[in-house]
């Protein structure tokens, strides 16, 4: 029971919360409960959907194309397919978040996914069309104009404090229970840079790298970790 407490902290204070409310404050409490309902409903409704995408896209779209259209390397045009893909998405925000993580695996760039983030929740096409026709067209366009500036100052401010190492820091744990690493050979572009850094594990054979030893100690993590980091294509992964 503690285990599962531990487990579930956030769960936890929120269930012992609504006990309080519904102690103290029972018709809020009533309201709460049912406005959650509703949200849990909608997730419920929207999420496998989004999560069936999501698996389509990783297992169907390479690296490669993530890569040129999102990456590090994709500049503005990187920065409009961004602006594009969030204004153009159906959806709530929350359904972003499985969909810019697995672009963040694929190799796309912390600023290109804060754009998509911040045009998905404040530039969708169908939200402007409805505010043009209630505030006016001019409201509209220098709104537009001006979330655009913010968005694409956001992005590159993020891109400056976060780094994606950051972002695979939560995964750390998890690391421990990689039973050993493997690469997807079809994205490898033989630059070598795996071999160098991890000759027992890695060597190049006709162009492409290949694994010399798959299982990995606890002790060699943080080191494979920065070569699945450098691989260029991101073309290694843990198994
Ligand atoms: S670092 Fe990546 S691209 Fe370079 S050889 Fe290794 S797997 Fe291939």
């Amino acid at each position: 029971m503690i285990e599962i407490i531990k487990k579930n902290k956030l769960m936890t204070v929120v269930f012992l919360i609504y006990i309080f409310l519904f102690i103290v404050m029972p018709d809020k409490a009533y309201l709460s409960v049912k406005n959650s309902m509703y949200y849990i409903i909608e997730m419920i409704e929207i999420l496998p959907v989004i999560f069936i995408l999501t698996s389509i896209i990783e297992a169907w779209v390479p690296k490669e194309v993530i890569l040129n259209g999102f990456g590090e390397k994709s500049g503005i045009k990187g920065n409009i397919f961004s602006f594009l893909l969030g204004s153009f998405s159906a959806g709530p925000i929350y359904a972003a978040f499985p969909i810019c993580k697995m672009l963040l695996k694929k190799g796309a760039s912390i600023s290109n996914v804060v754009i998509i983030l911040s045009s998905w929740a404040v530039i969708k096409v169908p939200m402007l069309a409805n505010e043009a026709k209630f505030l006016g067209p001019k409201f509209m366009g220098i709104r537009w104009i001006l979330t655009v500036i913010s968005i694409l100052i956001m992005s590159y401010l993020t891109a400056v404090f976060v780094k994606k190492e950051d972002i695979a820091l939560k995964e750390e744990q998890s690391l421990n229970k990689v039973t050993g690493i493997d690469i997807k050979k079809q994205y490898c572009i033989g630059c070598g840079l795996c071999e160098k850094l991890m000759p027992q594990h890695f060597k190049l054979v006709d162009k492409k790298a290949h694994i010399r030893e798959a299982v990995l100690d606890d002790a060699k993590i943080n080191e494979l970790k920065e070569v699945i980091d450098k691989c260029p294509v991101k073309a290694i992964y843990l198994k």
